[in-house]
């Protein structure tokens, strides 16, 4: 097994849905690095693909191009034997609903145990095992209780011991706090950083919480299958002798089973490249200076300026003779024109063919 080199590698990730005869694009080319040992969290508008990208990662769905890596194993390559055993040995999965994970008749320590049995773990290592996460999730107290008599946040947290029960490398969490309140979430919250810490459990989470993204190492957000900006958690740590200096120290490690204050921490936001040097500028800064199309580059000393191509008036006439050539020319006449055109020329070479031949 591959223990070196990052936990997630996706290069150029893509993944269509077939519907009928449409396609719709759901990841266009996503990069995305994980660290191992990294608890990070994947935000984005709905519909942008955080879903898409991690069903992938939990082998429940085939990409459809580029490269998935996980803890050394291609997405991509593996039959789908491979795949299921990929499922159920290296990856958790929590839903937003924890009822995913659970069996209602059965009681937390049942549930938490279920999987483990299915995987043959002999009874001791079982029984120890169940024991130690049952205390990890805070629910070792309540193992004997039947599902329905657990609140919402003990449910989530029985669902993170269920996922956990096969000792997985990482764990993938969609939305696991998003249908409960803000009190709820904070002790769902609570488990998995302890689990990140107490393990180094790698953990990806989609979110819409503004405060989970504040507490994990990483926010990447995504916009239209692509990844875009990305927000990392910087500690402020006091270095040595020199007590007025303080060091920015990118989070990760570092700062790990450490409660550090909150004065401490700062964020950095940067914007993501990809290894053709594509980059997503924020949508707003480019409604702002009207840049359509194109845009000017120019170096300049310690960076990258991007301007207007013609200037602001020149901008906005040509976003006018746009939308009015696209009135003109509406998307379905054009394709039709085009069609016409296609057709003519293909019957043309027919033609030149059938009486070349003859
Ligand atoms: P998010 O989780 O960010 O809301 P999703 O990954 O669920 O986004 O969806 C991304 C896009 O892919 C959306 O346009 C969605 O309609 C489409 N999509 C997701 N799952 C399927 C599917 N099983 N079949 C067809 N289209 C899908
Ligand atoms: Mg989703």
């Amino acid at each position: 097994m591959a223990t070196n080199g990052p936990m997630i590698l996706c290069d150029n990730l893509v993944k269509i849905y077939k519907v009928q005869d449409l396609e719709v694009v759901a990841l266009q080319g996503l990069d995305l690095m994980v660290e191992r040992g990294e608890f990070m969290a994947i935000v984005g508008p709905s519909g942008s693909g955080k879903s898409s990208l991690m069903n992938i990662l939990g082998g429940l769905d085939r990409p459809s191009a580029g490269k998935a890596i996980v803890d050394g194993q291609d997405l991509l390559k593996l039959s789908s034997f491979a795949l299921t055993r990929y499922r159920r040995q290296k990856v958790g999965f929590v839903w937003q609903q924890p009822s995913r994970n659970l069996i209602p008749y059965l009681t937390v320590e049942e549930n938490v145990e279920l999987p483990m049995i299915v995987a043959g773990m002999p009874y001791a290592e079982r029984k120890a095992w169940a024991r130690e996460l049952l205390d990890a999730v805070g629910l070792w107290e309540r193992r004997h209780h039947d599902l329905p008599r657990l609140s919402g946040g003990e449910q989530q947290r029985t669902a993170i011991g269920v996922s956990l029960a096969n000792k997985p490398v990482l764990l993938l969490a969609d939305e696991p706090t998003g249908e409960v309140d803000t009190v709820t979430a904070q002790s769902i919250l609570d488990t998995l950083r302890h689990l990140n810490r107490e393990y180094n459990l790698t953990i990806v989470t989609v979110t819409h919480d503004p405060r989970m993204s504040n507490q994990v190492d990483r926010v990447v957000a995504i916009r239209d299958g692509k990844t875009s900006t990305e927000r990392v958690r910087r500690v402020r740590a006091e270095q040595g002798e020199l007590a007025d200096e303080m060091v920015e120290v990118e989070n990760a490690s570092e700062s790990n089973g450490v409660d550090v204050p909150e004065e401490q921490v700062t964020y950095h936001e940067y914007v993501v490249l990809d290894n053709a040097g594509r980059l997503q500028i924020p949508r707003e800064y480019l409604e702002e200076l009207g840049i359509t199309d194109r845009a000017e580059v120019e170096l300049t000393e310690g960076g990258i300026l991007i301007k207007p191509a013609l200037g602001l008036a020149g901008a906005a006439a040509q976003a006018a003779r746009i939308s009015q050539v696209a009135e003109t020319w509406g998307p379905q006449r054009a394709s039709k024109d085009w069609r016409l055109r296609l057709t003519d020329a293909s019957r043309g070479i027919r033609g030149l063919l059938r009486r070349g031949t003859r």
